[in-house]
């Protein structure tokens, strides 16, 4: 362990990478001796650094370190640390302002590979994402997940089914454009939603643990044949023809008090809390989920905790 700049460093290795979509990647670590392991909580992150290989708008590479922070995906009760990696900008996309890409995960994906060393730093925020649950002062979970802001759910799952505590009530709203995305080379159906399977079946294992699948490009609906599995179509809050729907009072089952539950909602600023990034640099406020929550649930914000993964760029794709 080393204390170069902010915080420990540690340097754990990759045991071991899994494709979860086309563009996420679920990667294993594990400290090389007992002095590079850290105990940590639900909720919490690291920063990891890498050296990388990117291109310029000359054509040219260059290498440097560059890091990125993710919330860690598995249960502090497990050996191994997993961190999910999903590709958000494209390959070779070019700052337009410095000539230079300016990407991780893209250059991440592709340039690591199993046995390689990581410098990992904990975040160590006090009052990090989630902690409320981790101290044991929150029990009545509905998380709110955009296409990429599961992981701390991931890791809460493991926990639940790790130590069976069965105090943790967690539904978890699950929001994807797509369920499948369709592989250019040979026209097949590719998942597009991390750990689909996987929550499933831990949806069917777990009695605290239920589900709510939302597709907001798909048109059919997908149908269940388990209670604790249920699918919808189109933004949270909005029902059919653009009407308002109650989402979390209608799917969470019974509530007595609205604030008997908190709210975790994890993913981009558009997904939050609809702040998003235009093309011409302006940025814009929309509507998230914590507005509808308290608008239209009648949410208190002290009910509402939040990770924000990146501010969200519209028009760009
Ligand atoms: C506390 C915390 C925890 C996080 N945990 C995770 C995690 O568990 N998993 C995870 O995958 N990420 C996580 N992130 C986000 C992560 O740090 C990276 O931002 C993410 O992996 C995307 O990396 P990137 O290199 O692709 O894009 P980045 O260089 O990080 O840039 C992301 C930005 O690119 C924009 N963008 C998207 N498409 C385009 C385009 N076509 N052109 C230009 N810009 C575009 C996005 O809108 C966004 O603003 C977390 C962030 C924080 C702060």
């Amino acid at each position: 362990m080393s204390s170069k700049g902010l915080g420990q460093h540690y340097e754990w290795q990759i045991v071991d990478k899994v494709m979860e979509t086309p563009d996420t990647y679920t990667f294993s670590f594990s400290p090389n001796s007992q002095s590079q392991r850290f105990t940590f909580n639900v909720g919490q992150s690291v920063t990891i650094r890498a050296f990388l290989r990117r291109p310029l708008a000359s054509g040219k590479f260059e290498e440097s370190f560059v890091e990125r922070a993710y919330s860690i995906a598995s249960s502090p009760t497990r050996d191994l640390i997993e961190l999910t990696i999903k590709d958000e900008k494209p390959y070779g996309y070019i700052n337009p302002s410095t000539g230079k890409a300016d990407g991780f995960a893209a250059y991440f994906l592709e340039q690591t590979k199993i046995g390689d060393k990581i410098d990992v730093r904990l975040n160590r925020a006090k009052n990090h994402f989630l902690w409320k649950i981790a101290a044991g002062l929150e029990k009545n979970i509905a998380y709110w997940s955009g296409a990429n802001g599961i992981e701390s759910a991931r890791c809460l799952i493991q926990y639940l089914q790790d130590s069976k505590n069965s105090d943790i009530g967690l539904t978890l709203y699950y929001s994807n454009p797509t369920l499948h995305v369709i592989n250019q080379r040979d026209d097949r159906p590719l998942l597009n939603v991390i750990y689909y399977n996987w929550l499933i079946e831990m949806a069917k294992k777990i009695d605290t643990f239920k589900i709510i699948f939302t597709f907001t490009r798909d048109s059919e609906i997908l149908t269940s044949d388990h209670p604790r599995i249920m699918f919808r179509k189109g933004r949270f809050f909005e029902g059919p023809n653009r009407t308002q729907e109650k989402t979390l009072s209608k799917y969470y089952g019974k509530i007595n008090n609205i604030d008997s539950i908190f709210n975790p909602i994890c993913g981009s600023s558009g997904f939050i809390n609809g702040m998003v990034r235009l093309p011409n640099g302006r940025i814009e406020r929309r509507k998230g989920i914590m507005q509808d929550l308290m608008d239209i649930e009648g949410v208190r914000p002290e009910k509402i905790d939040r990770e924000q993964y990146f501010l969200e760029v519209v028009g760009v794709r």
